[in-house]
């Protein structure tokens, strides 16, 4: 089945009780048991809910996984999974990383004794070099937020089976339309749901993917201990803007694809971001792993003050956190997903005061340029 396809028919999408179509919300906390001596499965929707459920299958079964684990954002599933290290154990990161990923480790990790590297993407052999004998886990973001740095996903998931080491990827950026880290060698897949899997700006979610037994267990325990769950509600809205996600993919790249070489022409921007330019390191092996370039993109203001008049003077698109909506969303890293970090942080991972994300919509694309151009001028 192709991916479009699967989208919509991959994976359970009939109630199989009433054959309606779309799946029910089942609102329940309990669940009534006739028989204390009998299992059942579903007992509490903390351990367990079937509306819940249905959309873990759907993002596991677009991910090739055969386990998907919801959880009340990106972050909840970020902070469960690096919880299943322990204290003294090591972990390897990229460099250029979500910013909440990265106030998990330097202020959670850092506080249970769990020691952490972070690494410049490429070329792979960084990652090999800052392995030492107490390295549990390798942690993969590709294309990076908000500068688009690439990892070669196969390159370091082969360096890190050779020596045990578990691998994670964060796949937001592109979602399982366009990459699918699974198949390239990751033992663990991370989402935040927020995103281009919702789609609508309107739902906060988190959901792991793996084809391991024995993560998949830990990491259902750890999500029931933790108790990061995902609401009914929000898991529903998000299998429902799930089936949209393919043409949503098609259209905001190709508005993206344009309003990067727009802007990458423009005398008052800087530098940009995008894995589709030619001028960006790490194209070439982003287009090995990947089957589109998404449609965030970073670029570069001279000053502040051009960034402030250009945020003042768009209006088309959302100012604002997050990115992946049918809208048009415009960040400022420095103070928004990147402002948990020192200066000198953002500095070395070329998040600049002059620097602006820009999560492309839907929209009609000439609108979008007219818009970004007149701000620009
Ligand atoms: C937004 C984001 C997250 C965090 O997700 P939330 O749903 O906001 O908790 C993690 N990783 C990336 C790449 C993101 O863009």
């Amino acid at each position: 089945m192709n991916i479009n396809t699967k989208i919509i028919h991959g994976y359970p999408m009939i109630d199989e009780k009433t054959g309606a179509s779309s799946i029910p919300k089942i609102q329940a906390s309990t669940f009534h048991q006739k028989d204390l001596s009998a299992t059942q499965k579903y007992t509490y929707s903390r351990f367990g809910n079937p509306t819940v459920e249905a959309m873990e299958q759907a993002v596991a079964a677009l991910e090739n996984g055969e386990f998907g684990i919801a959880f009340s954002s990106g972050v909840a599933a970020i902070s469960s999974v690096l919880l299943l290290l322990s204290a003294r154990d090591h972990i390897v990161l990229c460099q250029n990383i979500y910013g909440g990923t990265y106030q998990i480790v330097v202020n959670l990790l850092d506080s249970f004794n769990i020691e952490y590297t972070f690494v410049e993407e490429m070329p792979a052999s960084n990652w090999e070099e800052v392995i030492k004998e107490n390295t549990k886990m390798i942690y993969m973001e590709t294309p990076s937020n908000p500068t688009l740095k690439i990892t070669d996903i196969q390159a370091v998931s082969a360096i890190a089976k050779e020596k045990d080491i578990i691998t994670v990827c964060d796949n937001t950026f592109m979602t399982p339309y366009y990459q699918n880290p699974l198949d390239l060698g990751v033992d663990i897949v991370i989402h935040s749901g927020t995103k281009f899997l919702n789609g609508h700006s309107d739902v906060v979610a988190g959901i792991v993917v793996t084809n391991d037994v024995i993560q998949n267990q830990r990491i259902v325990n750890q999500r029931t201990i933790l108790g990061g769950i995902l609401g009914v509600e929000d898991a529903w809205l998000l299998m429902r803007g799930i089936k949209t996600l393919g043409v949503r993919m098609e259209r905001s790249e190709y508005n993206a694809l344009l309003i990067s070489s727009v802007l990458n022409r423009n005398d008052n921007v800087k530098k940009v971001y995008h894995p589709s330019l030619n001028s960006h390191y790490g194209r070439k092996t982003h287009t090995r792993q990947a089957r589109g370039f998404g449609s965030v993109l970073s670029f570069e203001l001279e000053n502040v003050a051009a960034v402030e008049n250009f945020l003042q003077k768009v209006t088309i698109p959302l100012v604002g956190v997050s990115l992946g909506g049918v809208e048009t969303i415009l960040s400022y890293p420095w103070s928004m997903s990147h402002g948990g970090m020192t200066e000198e942080e953002k500095m070395t991972r070329q998040v600049t005061p002059e620097l602006i994300r820009l999560s492309v919509g839907i929209e009609d694309v000439a609108d979008l340029i007219m818009d970004l151009e007149q701000a620009l001028q």
